[in-house]
């Protein structure tokens, strides 16, 4: 039966995303999808028990009020700030719903989405699933902000686009913005601009207080990365109430499961065990980037829980299976700019030590 024929025709020809490998292999070490290396707090793993039992039966609170609350506090803002979502990808999805039409009979600008590339490979599939227009432009050589001139020479690249996402610090890169340059970025834009802070966890500065200063800036933050809690889906936008109301209005009702608002509360309760293991990771990071600079890697300087590096001797390619084969997996991708690159995520020092062992080894 020919029931292809059911299918939109844009869902037909979609290109999905396409997230890292979770191979169930033995004694894998696993440095391909920026997890944090350490566990949840033991109060996150205490409370998210205690919750599993008979309640399981009812619904959780609609708009994870009590978290919007906490994180509310947090960011020294109020509630109608904060928009909680099942992982910071729902909430760029929304953005993308509530702020860009599909492209047809409005102006070109409306119907447009932009990003910084190379960065996180989920806003293209995001524009090309509303029929959006999804416009790239190049960030600099050395994976600074792109310069107006740039800019103005990227085609599709509009000031008043309905949409634009930057990462900071960038992925995959690892590069960060200051907030003064993200603040001159944002404001020579007129449309809704996303700071996507994924992995603000991991870098010396932040840029929060533009989500509360202006009125089009929102700063997307996830529990995934810093909070080690990828597996419960817990990410969130700060920003003026006027766009946030607009997040919330077309937000499924029940987006945040039950355990996840438990988990994140929890882990707001734990700030310090998280903060001691962002500093872990940062000096696990520090040391793996000087080693492998050692070793005759290209090693860019890293903000986040990953570093991005040319790899000598052999091809990427070569390295992702030669590591591969010794039970280290990490990330490489076949696209422009970063074909030369690995991506590798920082985990804990032993796991360090173990790519730095097989790296020795291929060069051997
Ligand atoms: N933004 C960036 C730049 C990311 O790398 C990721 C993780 N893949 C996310 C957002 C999404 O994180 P989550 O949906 O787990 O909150």
């Amino acid at each position: 039966m020919d029931n292809e024929k059911f299918v939109r025709p844009l869902v037909r020809r979609l290109r999905a995303y396409v997230p890292g490998e979770q191979p169930g292999i033995d004694g894998l070490v696993k440095l391909n999808t920026n997890e944090n290396p350490y566990p949840p707090s033991p109060k996150v793993l205490r409370a998210v028990r205690r919750a599993a039992d008979g309640r399981l039966r009812l619904y959780p609170p609609p708009t994870a009020q009590a978290l919007r609350e906490r994180l509310a506090r947090l960011h020294r803002c109020r509630p109608e700030n904060v928009v909680v979502g099942n992982g910071s990808d729902e909430l760029l999805a929304m953005a993308v719903r509530a702020f860009v039409e599909p492209a047809g009979r409005v102006p070109a600008a409306r119907s447009t989405v932009q990003w910084l590339a190379p960065s996180y490979s989920l806003y293209p599939v995001l524009a090309e699933t509303h029929g959006a227009r999804g416009v790239a432009a190049p960030l600099e050589p050395d994976f600074s902000l792109p310069s107006p001139a740039r800019l103005r020479r990227t085609p599709g690249w509009r000031r008043d686009a309905a949409l634009t996402i930057v990462t900071t610090p960038n992925a995959p890169s690892g590069r960060a913005y200051s907030r003064p340059e993200l603040e001159a970025f944002a404001s020579s834009l007129r449309g809704v601009v996303v700071l996507d802070e994924a992995y603000a966890d991991f870098a010396d500065g932040h840029a929060m207080p533009l989500a509360l200063r202006l009125p089009n800036v929102l700063v997307a933050r996830t529990f995934s990365k810093g909070y080690s809690l990828c597996f419960l889906r817990v990410g969130y936008f700060v920003g003026h109430p006027t766009l946030i109301a607009a997040l919330d209005r077309i937000r499924d009702s029940y987006n945040v499961n039950g355990l996840a608002q438990v988990a994140a509360l929890a882990a707001l309760d734990d700030l310090p065990y998280y903060r001691r293991n962002f500093r872990k990771v940062i000096a696990t990071r520090e040391r793996l980037s000087a080693r492998l600079a050692s070793l005759g890697f290209e090693v860019l300087p890293s903000r986040a829980n990953f570093v991005l590096v040319r790899p000598p001797r052999f091809p990427a390619r070569d390295w992702l299976a030669r590591l591969r084969a010794r039970k280290i997996l990490v990330r490489w991708f076949d696209l422009p700019r970063v074909r030369e690159f690995l991506r590798i995520t920082v985990g804990v020092d032993r796991e360090a030590d173990a790519l730095l062992r097989a790296a020795r080894d291929i060069l051997a």
